[in-house]
Parts: C-alpha cells; structure tokens; sequence
C-alpha cells in the first residue's frame, strides 16, 4: 500500500475527494473507483469525525453517505456548508433513498448532487466530473 502513489493515471489531474461512508463494501468501492479515475481519496467512516478530517485534509469534493451513526449526513452537509474553510466544497450525497421528498431534504441541506444507491458506476462517476468541472477544482 504505501509507496504506491508513484503511478499516476497519464493526462488525468489528481482531485483529492473525501468519501464519508459507514458501510465498508460502499466504502471500497467508491475509494477504487474514485482512485481508478485518479483522484486520491480519504476515506472516514464515523460521522463524528468528519469536519477534522475535511480540514486536515483539504478536499476538492466530499461524497456524503446520509444514514450514518451518530450524526446524519444531512447533518453533516450543514456543518461542512457553514465552515468557512469547507463551505466552496462541493458535496456529493449518496443515499439509499430516491423519493423526492429525500432529494428536497438533501439539496436544502446544501448537497450540490446527490447518487441513489445502489450506484450506478457511469452515474457515479459522471456526478463526479461534473462537480469537479463546474468548481475548476
Ligand atoms: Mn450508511
């Protein structure tokens, strides 16, 4: 694992995107596809943790499970949206959820986007480029 970082993906720029995801399978595979595309990923799994580890880490965009422990993602995107250093960040919310009472809740809360679960990876990955696009991460 750790000395790896030397192989990049040829002509694709590095984003650093901090994926929240209590679930370790979601987890995984966000973090390989996220680093198959070549961005680099943090992964925090404990809501609790979140806005230390989006600071340490400075990310380009953050990829928010909503149902979490201890605090909820909702929750979460309204902290990260009200810290000055993290409120530009643009946040990607996963859910289980589709209805449309669930993406009113998310977009009020501040996510830029939101991806149903279980994902579609072309989906996925599209949100993706696009809100790294749109911010000129
Ligand atoms: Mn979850």
């Amino acid at each position: 694992m750790g000395s790896g970082n030397a192989a990049h993906s040829g002509g694709l720029v590095t984003k650093r995107i901090l994926v929240v995801e209590d679930n370790e399978l979601n987890l995984k595979l966000f973090c390989d596809l996220l680093r198959a595309h070549g961005h680099e990923t943090r992964a925090v799994s404990d809501g609790r943790l979140v806005l230390d580890e989006a600071r340490a880490f400075a990310p380009d965009l953050i990829i928010m499970d909503i149902h979490l422990p201890h605090i909820s993602g909702l929750e979460l995107i309204g902290v990260v949206k009200g810290d000055a250093a993290l409120s530009a960040v643009p946040v990607m919310a996963v859910t289980a959820y589709a209805g449309k009472g669930d993406e009113e809740r998310i977009r009020a809360a501040g996510a830029e986007a939101y991806v149903s679960k279980p994902i579609s990876v072309v989906k996925f990955v599209e949100t993706v480029n696009g809100l790294l696009a749109a911010v000129g991460a």
